[in-house]
């Protein structure tokens, strides 16, 4: 008899997504013909830039020709996508980081899911409430969470993110040590100051522990003050892993290309109290499950880093970013109290109700589709997450149905 893995069985059905997509159906049938716009996709809607195209096309083309063709990469990535992370991304803001502690990978949903991996099993995490899924679910399937009660897992430690802390938790009295921190935010849209963040770090210095910092919406970031990396911040390099990816900075979501920095300084610790580096241990785990990303998608991720590249990049995010300031607009010229949405292709909307009472009256009444908060943990209740993927038509379009609704209230 074959046993499975009971942690599998611990984990909450993806409830929220398929929830969501039977209401929306359900309308669909009861009403044929009506146009409804999703406004809670978390997935680009704009093409990959010319750029990244024109180099993905002639990596194709190399591929071709005995001579030019390539087989197995080497195992972090390409030097050529490497030295330009390094440089672009990092060192141009003073962040002392090389192009041998970048690892490329084919996603930021890989990495922070199997970054666990690297440590023991009684390790204590903290998670942010409300939070991207994957961290917590694979802590669950990794048999760190313990039993679920009332919407949360008895071994987590949650950072309640709410309005009281402008969604950016403070480091807590106790211990804790692995921590998930994801800025700018998704669901919330919240970024993080360079002082919260330095408190996070002294926090990890103090304790050892480690940050593991999620940086996927780092380019939809337009206010100079903000961070861009948490190894702005000084002493970071010691304490925190960062992943990154070109899925929402230059529409990968369906080409996949991502990197995780793991600082050769950046230490857990065994048994015995000694320092290990995570560098050799995660070079290993990566060598071990993962053959890279192809070289194709390789050399349309450089492109994001060429002049024309950058350029195309920097429009494609301007256009969402123009998106989610008519989305903030409109839900607060309604009165409503809203997150995100500058720095960010999120806006997290305080409805002052339930989220799925809201979103169905969105549906029902504006043929809008969002996402009710609490589909990403307990602080998400009362709220909703609007994204700004979409085209500006579409936003446009669904922001006069909503305030044509909502303009005398919710009735
Ligand atoms: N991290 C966050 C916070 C995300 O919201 C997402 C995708 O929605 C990802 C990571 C996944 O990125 P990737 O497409 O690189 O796997």
């Amino acid at each position: 008899m074959v046993k499975i893995n009971e942690n599998y069985l611990k984990l909450k059905s993806s409830y929220l997504f398929s929830e969501i997509a039977k209401r929306v159906a359900a309308f669909q049938c009861e009403n044929p013909g009506r146009e409804i716009i999703k406004m809670g996709i978390g997935d680009v809607t704009r093409a990959l830039p010319g750029a990244c195209i024109r180099a993905f096309h002639a990596a194709v083309d190399e591929m071709s020709a005995d001579s030019t063709f390539r087989g197995y990469g080497p195992e972090q990535g390409y030097d050529f996508l490497r030295e330009k992370i390094a440089d672009r991304d990092f060192r141009s803001r003073g962040a002392d980081i090389s192009p041998d502690e970048i690892f490329v990978s084919d996603g930021a949903k890989s990495d922070t899911g199997n970054f666990q991996e690297l440590f023991s099993n009684d390790v204590r995490i903290a998670i942010p409430d409300p939070v991207y899924p994957v961290y917590i679910d694979t802590n669950v399937m990794a048999g760190r969470a313990g039993d679920s009660r009332s919407g949360r897992y008895d071994g987590i430690a949650y950072l309640d993110c709410t309005e009281s802390n402008g969604f950016v938790p403070d480091p807590p009295a106790e211990k804790l040590d692995l921590i998930y921190l994801c800025y700018p935010n998704n669901p919330t849209g919240a970024t993080a100051t360079k002082e919260k963040l330095a408190e996070w770090v002294e926090y990890a210095r103090r304790n050892k522990s480690v940050i593991l910092f999620d940086a996927a919406y780092e380019a939809f970031i337009r206010d100079g003050s903000i961070p861009h990396s948490i190894y702005e911040i000084d002493g970071a390099r010691d304490v925190a892993v960062e992943f990154r990816s070109f899925s929402k900075t230059a529409g990968f979501t369906g080409t996949r290309c991502a990197y995780t920095v793991v600082p050769k300084s950046c230490n857990g610790y065994d048994s015995s109290g000694n320092p290990q580096s995570l560098h050799p241990l995660w070079f290993r785990r990566c060598s071990t499950k993962f053959n890279g990303v192809s070289y194709p998608v390789q050399r349309a991720a450089e492109a994001v880093f060429s002049e024309e590249g950058a350029v195309q990049t920097r429009e494609i995010i301007d256009d969402y970013l123009g998106n989610a300031k008519i989305v903030r607009e409109s839900f607060s010229s309604l009165g409503y109290k809203c997150t995100g949405g500058d720095n960010s292709p999120y806006i997290w909307i305080d409805t002052a109700t339930d989220s799925w009472k809201f979103f169905d009256m969105l549906l029902a009444k504006a043929g809008v589709v969002c996402t009710p908060g609490e589909g990403f943990g307990n602080c998400g209740r009362g709220y909703i997450r609007i994204s700004a993927f979409n085209t500006r038509k579409n936003v446009e379009k669904a922001m006069e149905k909503i305030k044509d609704l909502l303009k005398n209230g919710i009735k």
